[in-house]
C-alpha cells in the first residue's frame, strides 16, 4: 500500500483523494509546525512513498536521510525556498508545488495592502480607538489615489501578472514592470513596459515584489535598492521576507527614504526585526496572503493531484527543480 506522511493539518479535499485512491495517509496532529526534530522523528517512523510538507518544514539531507523511501515531496505552497532542490535532484527525487493555486488571493491580498496604505487607512483606525478625532479637518490623513499611480512590479510570473490585472482594469493604474523573462501578455494586456530593477524602482509609486526566494533575489531589495526609490514610494511584500533586507528596510522607512511598506512575509518569520512594528508607515500581516478558502482548497487539491500523478504515471505535474 502506498504511503503518505503530512506533516500538518491541511484542507481535508486533498487528504479524501487520497485516501479514496486507497493510500494510507498519516496527518500529524501537532497544532503549530513540527520543530526540525519532530519533522525528523516522524519521517523515520514508516517507511513512507511520499511526503506533504508546509514551508516551514526545512526539507534537506537530513530529512532526506530521515525517510529513504520517500520520491516525492509534496509541498504545501507555491514557494519552494524551503527544500532543498539539489540535494533532491541528486538522490533523485521528485519535488511539487502547488503553481497558480492561489494567485488571485495573493494579488488581492497584494492590492488590500496597497489601497490600506494609500486610503491611510490603518492609521485612520488607529487614530479613531486612540480617541484623537475632534472634527473634520481639511489636512487630516491626506493619502494618494491608485489610480494615479505607477506600480512597478518584480516579477510577473501567475501573482505579478494577477495584481496587474486587477490595477490596470480596476483602478487604470499605470503598470511597469522588471522580470528577466519577457512577459508579452502584462506588455500587450495592460501596455506595460519592462524596464530594468533600477529604472522601475526610480518610476514607481509602489513597488511590488513577486519573485520567487532564490540566490538572485535573496536581500533584492536592499539600502541601496531604497536610495533610488522616490521618498513618496510604498514598498510591498508578499512574496517571501528574505527577498528584503529587512535592517535595511528599518533604516529607510525611519529616514524616510520610502513612504510606507506594507508586508505580508518577514526576513526571519515569525520574528520581525526591531523597530519595524513602531513605525507607522508601515502595515504589516502574518504570512496570510494565500489564507482563503478557495486558495487553500486549491492547494490541497494539487498537493494530492502531484503524488496521484507520481504514482500512477511515474511524473508529478508542478514538479519544481532549482
Ligand atoms: P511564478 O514562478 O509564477 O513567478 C515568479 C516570477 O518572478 C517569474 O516571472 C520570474 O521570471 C520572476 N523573477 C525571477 N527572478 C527575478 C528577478 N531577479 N527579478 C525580477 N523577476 C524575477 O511565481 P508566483 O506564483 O507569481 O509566486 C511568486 C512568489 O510568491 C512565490 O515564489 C512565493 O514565494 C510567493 N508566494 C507567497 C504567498 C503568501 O502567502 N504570501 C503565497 C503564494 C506565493
Amino acid at each position: 500500500m502506498t504511503t503518505i506522511y503530512c506533516t500538518h493539518r491541511i484542507p481535508d479535499v486533498g487528504i479524501k483523494m487520497l485516501r479514496e485512491k486507497g493510500y494510507e495517509v498519516d496527518v500529524a496532529e501537532n497544532e503549530h509546525p513540527l520543530s526540525k526534530e519532530q519533522f525528523l522523528e516522524n519521517l523515520r517512523k514508516k517507511p513512507y512513498d511520499g511526503v506533504i510538507t508546509l514551508l516551514t518544514d526545512h526539507v534537506d539531507g537530513e530529512a532526506f536521510d530521515a525517510c529513504p523511501t520517500a520520491k516525492i515531496w509534496s509541498n504545501y505552497a507555491v514557494g519552494f525556498n524551503n527544500v532543498d532542490c539539489d540535494k533532491a535532484k541528486e538522490r533523485g527525487l521528485t519535488v511539487t508545488n502547488t503553481a497558480g493555486t492561489s494567485s488571485r488571493a495573493v494579488a488581492e491580498h497584494t492590492v488590500a495592502l496597497m489601497l490600506a496604505l494609500s486610503t491611510r487607512l490603518d492609521e485612520g483606525d488607529r487614530f479613531m480607538r486612540e480617541g484623537k478625532y475632534k472634527g473634520w479637518d481639511p489636512d487630516l490623513l491626506i493619502g494618494v489615489d491608485l489610480s494615479e499611480s505607477t506600480i512597478g512590479l518584480i516579477g510577473t510570473g501567475a501573482i505579478g501578472h494577477e495584481v496587474a490585472n486587477i490595477l490596470y482594469k480596476g483602478f487604470g493604474a499605470k503598470i511597469i514592470y522588471s522580470d528577466p523573462i519577457i512577459n508579452k501578455s502584462i506588455e500587450d494586456d495592460f501596455h506595460a513596459p519592462r524596464f530594468s530593477i533600477e529604472d522601475t524602482l526610480r518610476q514607481a509609486d509602489f513597488v511590488s515584489l513577486h519573485v520567487p526566494l532564490i540566490p538572485e533575489t535573496h536581500h533584492l531589495m536592499n539600502a541601496e535598492r531604497f536610495s533610488i526609490m522616490k521618498p513618496t514610494a510604498f514598498l510591498i511584500n508578499t512574496s517571501r521576507g528574505p527577498v528584503i533586507d529587512e535592517k535595511a528596510l528599518v533604516e529607510a522607512l525611519k529616514e524616510k527614504k520610502i513612504r510606507g511598506a506594507g508586508l505580508d512575509v518577514f526576513e526571519f518569520e515569525p520574528a520581525v526585526t526591531e523597530g519595524l512594528l513602531h513605525l507607522e508607515n508601515v502595515i504589516v500581516t502574518p504570512h496570510i496572503a494565500s489564507a482563503r478558502e478557495k486558495a487553500r482548497n486549491a492547494m490541497s487539491v494539487a498537493v494530492a493531484n502531484n503524488l496521484i500523478s507520481f504514482f500512477e504515471t511515474g511524473k508529478a505535474i508542478n514538479v519544481v527543480t532549482r
